[in-house]
């Protein structure tokens, strides 16, 4: 492998890298971090390819922007990394950049070899590295999934390739060693460069779709008012837990819950404190429940409760206690809020559907109403 061959290899991915992330940018301009990847892609790969040309036309000058071109783009890495983690932009890779152009370009004006100026290069590229790696540490802590620790690995990778170039610039300085150039250089300057730029150039954007499918998967799940799971989850949950219920002749309660003359509350107090009122009432009834209990917003300022292995006697338990937490809470601007359960129970021989067992707690929920609210009925 030569640098020709390296650098073509490196252009390509920036280049694909750069196309992906500007789709991604134009589709969402609001998300900062892919404009920053896109920028880095673009500015990596000219920066390369501008390089290999100055070291084919022996041009200082042209060497020059090219490498500070590479810089550029990789702390436009690092402000998209700062950015996919809603950090707020820093100076410091600025910095770190103009200070490797002053060197940089003072090296070429004496006239020094490509290996003197070796240390300058990986020694900016471990720096700017180096705050990648901290952003996203700071960012995710511990990585969870492949994708979290597929880009800090790939950094450390680089940085090791660099580390590992430092070293053989230092020993080499030093004259305390021959060593097999060879090998150990195509290893440090070429291959394992090309893997981790590849690992970190591919890592961001699937840390990226990552994020949008856990978002979409956040969204298609829970309720955006309440954090409770919506209606479709607690249905799907509900549904299971029945069939289980039933394979296992177990018991199952479900219970409806509604706020009382809700409608009258927002028109006195607004919709904002109508709102708050039903966070409020989401937070007493996932408190008051157990952590085997489903709670979900069914709608408006309805909530359906999943209770496994609550039996008839139970559920009149669970329903008072709901009733009466939800009383008794101060809420905020000490209004007065009561809400109306109707519970349903399967027994542990029994069988329904998931349509009747609902229909039954409607109609329990219903008969709570007319009896003036603020009550429950099994
Ligand atoms: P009842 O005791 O019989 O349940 O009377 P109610 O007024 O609560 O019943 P109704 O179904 O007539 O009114 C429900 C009201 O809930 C109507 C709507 O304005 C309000 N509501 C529904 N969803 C929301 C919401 O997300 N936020 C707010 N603030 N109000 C909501
Ligand atoms: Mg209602
Ligand atoms: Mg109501």
């Amino acid at each position: 492998m030569d640098s020709l061959t390296a650098g073509t290899a490196l252009i390509l991915v920036q280049c694909c890298v750069a196309l992906v992330m500007a789709g991604f940018y134009f589709a969402a301009p609001s998300e900062k971090c892919t404009k920053y990847w896109a920028l880095s892609g673009i500015c990596i790969a000219v920066g390369v390819l501008i390089a290999i040309f100055s070291h084919r036309a022996a041009n200082t000058l042209v060497l020059l922007i090219g490498s500070v071109l590479v810089m550029i783009g990789m702390t436009y890495q690092w402000q998209g990394i700062l950015a996919f983690y809603k950090k707020p932009p820093q100076r410091l890779g600025w910095y770190i950049c103009l200070l490797f152009a002053l060197l940089l370009a003072s090296m070429l004006m004496f006239d020094t070899t490509p290996r003197q100026r070796t240390p300058l290069f990986s020694g900016t590229v471990v720096m700017l590295l180096g705050l990648s790696l901290h952003a996203v540490w700071r960012g995710q802590g511990m990585p969870r999934t492949f994708v979290q620790a597929l880009v800090p690995g790939a950094i450390v990778l680089l940085l090791s390739s660099h580390l590992l170039k430092l070293a053989i610039a230092a020993i080499e300085l030093l004259g305390t060693a021959q060593l097999h150039r060879s090998t150990l250089e195509i290893v440090a300057a070429y291959l394992v460069p090309i893997v981790g730029s590849f690992l970190f150039s591919i890592g961001l954007p699937l840390l990226y779709f990552e994020r949008i499918v856990e978002e979409n998967r956040h969204l298609a799940t829970y309720d955006e008012l309440s954090k409770l799971l919506n209606r479709r989850a607690i249905v799907i949950a509900g549904e299971r837990e029945l069939s289980l219920a039933i394979r296992l002749q177990r018991n199952l309660t479900v219970a409806f819950i509604d706020i009382d003359l809700f409608k009258h509350f927002n028109d006195e107090f607004g919709h904002a404190a109508g709102d708050a009122v039903i966070t409020e009432v989401a937070c007493i009834l996932t408190r008051t429940c157990r952590t085997i209990d489903l709670v979900g917003r069914y709608g408006g300022e309805e909530f359906l409760i999943v209770l496994p292995d609550v039996d008839a006697d139970d559920a009149a338990d669970i329903g008072r206690r709901l009733i009466e937490a939800v009383r008794d809470y101060r809420f905020l601007g000490q209004h007065q809020v009561t809400i109306s359960a109707g519970l349903a129970t399967l027994p542990a021989n029994g069988n329904c559907t998931w349509t009747q067992l609902i229909q039954r707690a409607d109609a329990a929920l219903y008969e709570a109403k007319s009896q003036g609210r603020d009550r429950f009925c099994v």
